[in-house]
C-alpha cells in the first residue's frame, strides 16, 4: 500500500475515533453524576459475586456499575476518584457489638492488660491513689489471661480496700467481682433474691463472685459516666470501626434511653453509622416497641429484642444440657425463664419484631429453638436470630433450617474461649462445638460479629478466625477445630448481605448494586486468606455517597 494511503487511512480512523469518542461523549456524558469510582475492583457481593471497574454514584446511591470506559464515558461528575485497582466492599458490618457499653467500658479503668490479681490489685491502688473515687468501677479482667488462671475471690480486695466500695466486671460482662464494702453498702447477700443469677460463697461467707442476673443490681447502683461523655466515646469508637470499612452495627442490647442518646447523635450530624439497635426487654422497652412499632430515625433502626438464655461459658454461666466437665455439680443455669421466653416471642410476632436471643450453652440454644417455634405458626417474615450459638447438640442444628432461624456468631470467640473452653466442655462436646460451618450448612446462611467489647472489632481478626481458625497471632499453629472453617466468600458474605438481610436492611446497604446505598469502603489491600494474619484498613470510607473516612487526612 503506498505510504500516503496507509497514512490517510489512519487519519481517517483517527477521525473515526474523534467521532465515535465525541459521538458517545457529547450525547452520554452529559449524564451527570456526584462521584465516580474507577479502576476499582469492586466486589458487589451480588448472588454472583460480580466484581466491576467502576460505578456512578448519585443522591448517595449507586445509579450504575460496570466496565471503567463505560462509566467514564457516560457520566461526569464533580468527584472522581481513581482508585488505583484497590479493591472495594460493601461496608461492613459487625452484627454483634455493644457499643454503648463499649463507650461506658473506655470510661472506666480497663483491667483487660492485668496478667494477674496482684497487677490488677497494683492497677487498683495506683488508680485510687489519683482518683480518690467513693466507688471503684473498672472493669475487662480475665483470669484465663493471667499467669496462673486462678478465678478470683475478694479476700486481697477486702484488705486493699476495707472501706471503699469496688466492683470489677469481668471481661464478659457476666462476672463481677466486688469487695465487701460493696456487698454491705448495698445490702447485697445470698439471701437477694435473684432469678436466673448468683452469689457465691464459700463455707457461709460470700467469696464476691456474682454472676449473670445478680449484676443488675450492681449496675442499678453504680455511677455512670455522664451522658456527653459517653456521647464522645461513641464517636470515637465510630471513628476506629470506620478505619477498618465497618459501616453498619447491629447493637445488641440498649435501653430506652439508648435511643434518645443515638437519636441525639444522629441529628447533631455526628453518627454515620447505620445503627440496627436490640431492645433488651424490660418495661420501659416493651411500652416503647408498643407505642412505635417498626421504628426508624434517619440511620437509625429499631424492630428487635435481645434476651439471654444463659451466661457464659468461661464463668460456668452458659447453660447445658450435661454437667460441665471440669465442674460436674453444676450445668450452669437459664437467665430467663421459659415463660418470659414465650411472653416476648408472643409480643414479637404481634408486633412484627424481630426476636435475638444470647444462647451459648446447648440447652439455652434448645430452649430458644422451642420458644421460637411460635413465628413458624405465623405466615411473618420474622428472620429471628440465635446470638453465639457457641455450644450446639448436633441433632438441634437442623432445627435452625427447619424454623428458619438465622445462627449470629463471633469467629473470635472460638480462639479466645480455646483455653477453657475444651476443660469446661470436655473433648466430645467440645469436638461438636464454635460449629460456624455446620450451622452455615444448615441454614444457607451465617452472620458474623465480634461482640466489642469482649472482643475487639477488627473486621480481619473475624476474617482469620472464621477462615483460618486462629487468633491474629497465628496461634493454634493448626487452628480450632479446622474442620468448622468456612470460606472468605461465605465470610466476608457473612459481613455484608447476610447481616443486612439479618437486619431486613438488605434492600439498601450491603450489596453494590444499582439503586443501592453508595455504602463502601476502598481497602489499603487486597482481602484474602494468607496462612499468616493479614492486617488491612480502609483508605476511604463512604456512607450513602459521603466519605465518612479518609486515611490520608
Ligand atoms: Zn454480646
Amino acid at each position: 500500500m503506498p505510504q500516503f494511503l496507509s497514512q490517510q487511512r489512519c487519519l481517517f480512523h483517527l477521525f473515526i475515533t474523534c467521532l465515535i469518542t465525541w459521538t458517545i461523549g457529547g450525547c452520554m456524558k452529559a449524564q451527570k453524576a456526584d462521584l465516580i469510582v474507577h479502576n476499582a475492583v469492586i466486589h458487589s457481593m451480588d448472588d454472583k459475586l460480580t466484581i466491576y471497574e467502576a460505578m456512578a454514584i448519585k443522591d448517595g446511591k449507586i445509579i450504575e456499575l460496570g466496565p471503567q470506559q463505560q462509566i467514564l464515558n457516560k457520566y461526569s461528575a464533580g468527584h472522581i476518584i481513581d482508585a488505583q485497582s484497590k479493591t472495594i466492599y460493601p461496608g461492613f458490618t459487625d452484627a454483634h457489638i455493644h457499643l454503648i457499653l463499649g463507650a461506658k467500658q473506655r470510661l472506666q479503668l480497663d483491667l483487660s492488660a492485668c496478667t494477674s490479681l496482684d497487677h490488677m490489685l497494683l492497677t487498683l491502688e495506683m488508680y485510687q491513689q489519683k482518683h480518690h473515687k467513693d466507688i471503684i468501677v473498672a472493669r475487662g479482667w480475665n483470669e484465663q489471661t493471667w499467669t496462673d488462671q486462678r478465678f478470683p475471690d475478694n479476700s486481697q480486695l477486702n484488705e486493699l480496700f476495707p472501706d471503699t466500695p469496688v466492683c470489677l466486671f469481668r471481661h464478659d460482662e457476666h462476672t463481677a467481682l466486688v469487695n465487701q464494702a460493696m456487698l454491705e453498702q448495698f445490702q447485697i447477700n445470698e439471701q437477694t433474691d435473684i432469678e436466673g443469677g448468683s452469689i457465691a460463697s464459700f463455707n457461709g461467707k460470700p467469696t464476691g463472685i456474682l454472676t449473670d442476673n445478680a449484676l443488675d443490681i450492681l449496675r442499678e447502683v453504680i455511677p455512670q459516666p455522664s451522658a456527653v461523655a459517653i456521647a464522645d466515646k461513641i464517636i470515637e469508637i465510630q471513628n476506629d470501626l470506620l478505619q477498618y470499612g465497618i459501616t453498619n452495627v447491629h447493637d445488641a442490647g440498649i435501653e430506652r434511653s439508648d435511643i434518645d442518646m443515638y437519636q441525639r447523635l444522629i441529628d447533631e450530624g455526628r453518627l454515620h453509622l447505620n445503627i440496627y439497635a436490640m431492645l433488651l426487654a424490660n418495661d420501659s422497652t416493651i411500652d416503647f416497641a408498643r407505642k412505635h412499632g417498626i421504628y426508624t430515625h434517619k440511620n437509625l433502626s429499631v424492630r428487635s429484642f435481645k434476651l439471654f438464655a444463659d451466661g457464659a461459658l468461661g464463668s460456668h454461666g452458659a447453660w447445658l444440657k450435661e454437667p460441665y466437665f471440669d465442674r460436674p455439680t453444676t450445668s450452669g443455669l437459664s437467665t430467663i425463664s421459659s415463660d418470659k421466653m414465650q411472653q416476648i416471642a408472643k409480643l414479637c410476632v404481634e408486633i412484627g419484631y424481630q426476636l435475638n436471643t444470647h444462647a451459648i450453652g446447648d440447652a439455652a440454644v434448645k430452649m430458644t429453638l422451642d420458644a421460637y417455634k411460635i413465628a413458624q405458626q405465623t405466615s411473618a417474615d420474622h428472620r429471628w436470630r440465635i446470638e453465639h450459638a457457641q455450644v450446639v447438640d448436633p441433632q438441634d442444628i437442623s432445627l435452625f433450617a427447619q424454623y428458619g432461624i438465622i445462627p449470629s456468631v463471633q469467629p473470635t470467640h472460638a480462639l479466645s474461649d480455646v483455653q477453657f473452653a475444651q476443660l469446661r466442655l470436655g473433648d466430645t462436646r467440645f469436638a461438636t462445638s464454635y460449629a460456624y460451618r455446620s450451622l452455615l450448612e444448615a441454614t444457607g446462611m451465617i452472620v458474623l460479629g465480634t461482640d466489642f467489647p469482649v472482643e475487639d472489632y477488627n473486621p480481619f481478626a473475624t476474617i482469620h478466625a472464621a477462615c483460618k481458625r486462629k487468633n491474629t497471632k497465628d496461634a493454634p499453629k493448626n487452628g480450632v477445630l479446622p474442620q468448622q472453617a468456612i470460606t472468605l466468600n461465605d465470610c466476608l458474605k457473612g459481613m455484608t448481605h447476610w447481616a443486612c438481610v439479618a437486619s431486613f436492611q438488605e434492600e439498601h446497604i450491603g450489596q453494590l448494586t444499582n439503586g443501592m446505598d453508595a455504602t463502601f469502603a476502598i481497602f489499603d489491600r487486597k482481602i484474602n486468606v494468607p496462612p499468616t494474619f493479614q492486617q488491612n484498613f480502609a483508605l476511604y470510607t463512604y456512607i450513602k455517597g459521603k466519605k465518612v473516612y479518609d486515611a490520608t487526612l
